[in-house]
């Protein structure tokens, strides 16, 4: 007699009906009163059909039965349990084709900041530490950033479009590096007939009407580090002698906003204890500073840290996330702009039946480069020998390459194999494993409560914006170039 067990899957109401989201799919159903009386029985453990069918007789009858477990099974919400001594061989894991082209080459023209942020991965304890090279220069000279455009144009492969961004360190500290390699990235795009896109993420401590005016005519897209009004941003992000950032920061940036208005401008703001007030941050942002978006990350950080978020302030993060993911369904439905980042970027992974094999595209489609051209994970990893993966000058080392795919696939993480929100995080960063567990193959399992929490509100506001306005959805059918936001 067949058993059958529910696959990990997630029930969630929304518009005042139930749906589920299924981690084997993938993807979104409205359940119907049988499918759901079906996952309810199957959630008190396996059953075998005719215990099924007596325990459902009232709602469900034989026949009506025997159509839903077919499309049930069908969409991967249930399946029949193969007894072990049958069980055919583990399928194998599904690589990558490689060469996979490079679609972002992260450039850190340099490791130094002016800003000595308390919490800051670079200059912190939780740095990765360079042991092999005597430690990378601090400005990454022309030759280099030369060789990594190079670089990023030969391994894009076949794709229309390079993406480069430049990050730190300060990036503005060698602007006149980044402003020369962004004329020489425009003149050997063209001579290979290609695309280049730039961005950086900046402090924004150093803009200067000549920096504007270079970033708006060049149209590069800028990500300002910022963490909301002056109380909060003063309160990690400072100088190195001590003082708050807010008043050098914030009349640079309205210059800014005021020039550059050929590409959505964001704020990347950094969570931590203390400065966990999301909705007054992203108020503070969008209407009195005028970003365009924000999005919100917690800090990475050992749990002994002053600045580490303890279990209470992550669920505070998340009743915030949540009240504020509401306001942005609410105006999305109507058709008005909310720049709530986070949860456009997690509705369009669910829009497009993501499932991820790897939590980013650290390694693969984004690689990080350090100020002495050695290619790494990403711009977090730049500059350790240990997460290196070839240089500007040799190219990607597909060996290296190769063994870290191996090393880091989804299946090789025993506790998300059950996990509903497997398709979506994979497992999580791995430079915050590498910080939380000094291992970069290790799930995020200090994180899980508070992405499932995620995951489930953005289910939510996915099936209800289906429902009001699902002509939104299409906008994302497209995906991004991937972008280092952290
Ligand atoms: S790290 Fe946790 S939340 Fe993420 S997929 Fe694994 S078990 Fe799920
Ligand atoms: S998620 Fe983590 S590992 Fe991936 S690109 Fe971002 S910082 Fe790097």
């Amino acid at each position: 007699m067949t058993v059958i067990e529910a696959r990990p899957h997630h029930r969630f109401e929304a518009a005042g009906r139930p749906f589920v989201y299924l981690a084997d799919s993938a993807s979104v159903f409205g359940l119907d009163d049988a499918a759901e009386a079906v996952l309810a029985a199957l959630a008190g453990g396996r059953c075998s059909r005719d215990e099924l069918a007596e325990r459902l007789t009232p709602v469900c009858p034989a026949e009506a039965l025997d159509e839903t477990l077919a499309e049930l099974e069908r969409v991967r919400a249930i399946a029949p349990v193969v007894p072990t001594e049958t069980r055919p061989d583990r399928p194998k894991k599904v690589f990558p084709l490689t060469p996979f082209p490079v679609s972002t080459t992260v450039i850190n023209v340099t490791n130094q900041c002016n800003l000595g942020c308390t919490y800051c991965y670079e200059y912190g304890d939780d740095r990765i530490v360079d042991t092999g090279r005597n430690g990378a220069p601090k400005f990454m000279t022309e030759e280099t950033a030369r060789q990594s455009v190079d670089f990023a144009l030969r391994e894009s492969g076949s794709n229309p479009v390079a993406h480069i961004t430049f990050f730190g360190g300060e990036t503005l500290l060698n602007f006149r590096v980044l402003k020369k390699t962004v004329a020489y990235a425009r003149e050997r795009a063209a001579m290979l007939g290609k695309g280049v896109d730039f961005s950086l993420t900046t402090n924004a401590t150093l803009l200067t009407d000549e920096i504007i005016e270079f970033l708006a005519e060049n149209e590069i897209g800028v990500t300002v580090s910022m963490d909301g009004p002056r109380d909060l941003q003063n309160r990690f992000r400072v100088f190195h002698d001590g003082r708050g950032s807010y008043d050098v920061v914030a009349p640079k940036v309205k210059a800014l906003l005021a020039r550059h208005r050929s590409r959505p401008i964001g704020a990347r703001v950094t969570l931590t204890a203390g400065v966990l007030d999301v909705r007054r941050i992203y108020r503070h942002l969008t209407e009195e500073i005028g970003f365009h978006e924000v999005g919100f990350a917690p800090v990475t950080s050992k749990d002994a840290r002053a600045w580490a978020i303890d279990g209470t302030g992550m669920e505070r993060v998340l009743a915030e996330f949540r009240a504020l993911a509401l306001e942005w369904l609410e105006a999305v439905a109507a058709g008005r702009h909310h720049g709530f980042s986070n949860v456009r970027e997690t509705l369009q992974e669910i829009h497009q039946g993501m499932s991820k094999a790897y939590p980013c595209g650290a390694g693969l489609g984004l690689v990080g480069v350090s100020t002495d051209g050695q290619v790494a994970l990403c711009h977090r990893f730049a500059g350790s020998d240990a997460h290196r993966i070839g240089s500007v000058d040799t190219g990607i080392d597909r060996v290296a390459q190769r063994e870290f795919l191996e090393r880091h696939h989804i299946d090789d993480k025993p506790d998300c194999q059950s996990c509903f929100a497997r398709p979506l995080c994979a497992g999580g960063c791995y430079h915050e494993a590498h910080t939380r567990y000094g291992d970069t193959t290790h799930a995020n399992l200090h994180f899980c409560r508070w992405v499932r929490g995620w995951t489930d509100v953005c289910l939510r506001v996915y099936a209800e914006l289906a429902e009001r306005n699902p002509a939104v959805l299409a906008r994302f059918e497209t995906t991004g170039a991937a972008e280092p936001v952290s």
